[in-house]
């Protein structure tokens, strides 16, 4: 009898070690969860929201673009009728209150609450947006839209630039994310309506899908052999909070987001003149 009482004292001890093993693994999968937090960004938002060369690069970038236009209307085809694709988020509208409100709770990125925020119609112009799409009206070049906000945040995200001040946007210049992200596709439809003289966005992706490939050095070799596209017909606007730049970092899938990002940094070591 003493014998069975042994035997169950220990088969309980056994179960407790064993699940208080357990709890401290999910105990340490919610500390990376938490180190997967968005506070990571807040150094990049506060960039965007409180810093001056944040607005300045933003100006630049519609300047060099209208630019860009007058020399590109110049020898632009006459067969149809000149156009600028645009990108939406990050590069007319400001959505960095988004990501703001990420950090204040504490919270990451969800399809829900990105809705939530898109259904506010609450972002703001990018500096020199409105200016350049103005502009560009002034000059009769067609202004495209081509956005991975998709469809059913079509009509908050029009009322959200109209109430901005963007000029009129007709329907059949908007196109949002009918099933992939890669905008090549939309961009061909775009080309057999419109001479397309410029393109504006804040992913590599809005420009040409080749430049999405980063898998080899980030993707650098492939902007280094389009660098006279940029300011000429690529026009590309700063956004530190994200993008998909991003994805390349996650190379481990073994490890955390956070520590492949730490992997990432380059230090002493492979500085370019080591
Ligand atoms: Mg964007």
């Amino acid at each position: 009898m003493k014998n069975i009482y042994l035997i169950l004292f220990l088969t309980i001890l056994i179960f407790s070690c064993k699940n208080k093993e357990t709890n401290e693994n999910f105990a340490s999968k919610e500390t990376n969860k938490e180190v997967e937090s968005s506070e990571y960004l807040l150094n990049a938002t506060l960039w965007v929201q409180t810093s001056g060369e944040y607005r300045a690069c933003c100006y630049q970038a519609f300047n060099y673009a209208k630019i860009a236009v007058e020399n590109n209307l110049k020898t632009v085809k006459k067969d149809k009728a000149p156009a600028v694709i645009f990108d939406i988020d990050e590069t007319v509208i400001d959505n960095s209150f988004f990501e703001a409100n990420l950090i204040k709770e504490n919270t990451v990125y969800t399809k829900e609450n990105w809705k939530e925020w898109t259904d506010m119609s609450a972002a703001c112009a990018i500096p020199g947006a409105i200016d350049f799409l103005k502009f560009l009206e002034s000059k009769n070049v067609e202004i495209v839209y081509i956005t991975n906000r998709k469809e059913d945040e079509k009509e908050a995200s029009i009322k959200n630039m109209e109430k901005l001040g963007f000029p009129k946007i007709k329907e059949e210049n908007y196109y949002s994310k009918i099933e992939e992200s890669n905008k090549d596709a939309r961009r061909t439809k775009v080309a057999e309506m419109y001479n397309i003289i410029l393109l504006v966005g804040d992913n590599l992706g809005d420009f040409d899908s080749i430049l999405d490939q980063r898998e080899n050095d980030y993707g650098f070799s492939i902007v280094d052999e389009l660098r006279e596209h940029f300011g000429t017909s690529f026009i590309i606007l700063p956004n530190p909070m994200y993008g998909h730049w991003e994805d390349a970092l996650y190379k481990n899938k073994e490890k955390s987001n956070m520590e492949n990002k730490y992997d990432a940094l380059k230090g002493y070591t492979q500085s370019c003149l080591r």
